[in-house]
């Protein structure tokens, strides 16, 4: 206890979170990126017609919104320019273009109804009238969050370990929310709950229709299963998964079959532990001279990972959240299953993809479709990371705002649209479109044109494939 207390008289108890050696532009207020430099925005000719990757996309769709910022809707761009150019309305955002009146107007709205499918990586958007589709979004989600919330689990217990001050243990004082849902699976969920809201603002939705599903996953897993069978797991009566994923394999190398006559076997991590998981199916034999080839890199396995459930445990883990928080802010929400939608879209002639289930989804039967759609990439908000990787003590450099610019902002060069990726203080950035067939790893800022700043939602206009 003596020792205990010697150490607290040393603790620094009122120290800022962010000590003051950090560098200042990554506290840099938010609002001084170059919004000033958005001019193509006030220029509705060239916001309307998209210019990218070779295609010229023609805006058929414009969103209006009214003076208190209710979504009205959509007129077409003719229509459009005619009132930016008497002066009532303003453009509020780019891409997808919306424009807000200055006057008031009579209001009448269709009904209109929203289709979402619903997923673990992408979710497809399409809303409809009964004449036409009116938006078609095709957002694809983070992954990268289980990596990044392990690696700093890592930081954290590496901090624990090395002579710092004292720090009270906090492992076991902690409770856990009654509607709590593992980091990545919240992000998925609230990014449909986002998706949807961004939508209202473009839209008046009069209806959402949703495609749910539920997953029998030990029956996908084994078909013949019934009964009892389901609370006696595969791993039933063995000491532990070691010991399952050897029975599994026949106490034999997986590698070389037993050739190399090594009679010790060890039980190797398809994918590291750290992104993989201890579940049987990221996990092999093999035998310990085979094991330590792979370890040193000499031999690639040809054993492949099996495929997990993520997919199908989060649908069933959110649907009825999903629905519930729809209804709760006050939308009319109804459901249909997979199934119905498939058999829809075979009948309907459409191919296979997020947006074209999400028009079957919203009830779509002979209504005109768009002929581009909203590809949307979510993305981490900052990095704020202090230093650059594993145990390295290489201050991660990169400020806020280089020459005016942030990452993920959309900039024009020589006459198209990207995406900064990244950039470097020689002034020379990355450039990227979403769909990544647009590659330039070095353009000097001074010949880029800010369009839009970045944000979470990075939103590009293509072609329907
Ligand atoms: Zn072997």
């Amino acid at each position: 206890m003596q020792k205990l207390q010697a150490k607290l008289k040393n603790t620094p108890r009122d120290i800022p979170h962010v000590s003051r050696t950090v560098n200042p532009g990554l506290n840099r207020d938010e609002n001084l990126s170059g919004l000033d430099k958005v001019l193509a925005c006030n220029n509705s000719d060239a916001a309307l017609t998209v210019a990218h990757a070779g295609q010229n996309l023609r805006v058929s769709v414009v969103y209006v919104q009214n003076r208190r910022g209710d979504a009205l809707m959509p007129t077409s761009p003719r229509k459009a320019k005619r009132l930016l150019k008497k002066g009532s309305a303003v453009v509020i955002r780019r891409t997808p273009f919306s424009i807000k009146l200055t006057t008031a107007t009579g209001e009448t709205k269709q009904s209109i109804t929203l289709g979402i499918d619903s997923g673990y990586n992408k979710i497809g958007i399409s809303a409809i009238t009964e004449e036409k589709e009116l938006c078609a979004i095709d957002l694809s989600l983070r992954t990268d969050l289980v990596k990044l919330n392990s690696e700093r689990k890592t930081y954290r217990r590496n901090r624990r370990g090395r002579k710092t001050w004292y720090r009270e243990s906090r492992f076991n004082n902690r409770k856990k929310a009654k509607n709590w849902l593992a980091p990545s699976i919240q992000n998925k969920f609230d990014s449909h709950i986002k998706i949807v809201n961004k939508v209202k603002k473009l839209i008046p939705i009069s209806k959402i229709n949703i495609e749910i599903a539920a997953f029998d996953i030990q029956k996908i897993k084994t078909p013949e299963i019934f009964g009892v069978d389901y609370r006696l797991g595969v791993q039933k009566n063995f000491w532990n998964v070691r010991e399952y994923v050897l029975y599994r394999d026949g106490h034999c190398c997986q590698h070389c079959k037993g050739k190399s006559k090594n009679r010790i076997l060890e039980v190797h991590h398809i994918l590291s532990r750290q992104t993989g998981g201890d579940r049987p199916g990221n996990l092999a034999t093999l035998c310990s001279s085979c094991h330590e080839k792979v370890s040193k890199g000499k031999v690639v396995l040809s054993i492949t990972r099996q495929n997990g459930f993520k997919a199908e445990t989060f649908m069933t883990m959110v649907r009825w959240m999903l629905i519930y928080r729809l209804r709760v802010a006050g939308d009319l929400v109804s459901h249909t299953y997979g199934y119905v939608t498939k058999s829809k879209r075979i009948e309907l002639g459409l191919i296979k993809s997020h947006v074209n289930d999400a028009f079957v989804i919203a009830g779509g039967t002979n209504q005109t479709r768009l002929q581009y759609q909203c590809f949307v990439k979510q993305v981490r908000k900052c990095n704020r990371k202090l230093y650059k990787g594993d145990r390295s003590h290489i201050k991660n450099t990169a400020k806020r705002f280089i020459h005016g610019f942030k990452r993920f902002d959309k900039v024009l060069w020589e006459g198209s649209e990207f995406f900064v990726f990244g950039r470097r203080v020689s002034g020379y950035f990355h450039l990227r479109s979403l769909d990544g067939l647009q590659n330039k790893p070095s353009v000097h800022w001074c010949k880029l044109k800010l369009l839009e700043t970045g944000g979470t939602f990075l939103i590009q206009m293509g072609r329907v494939k």
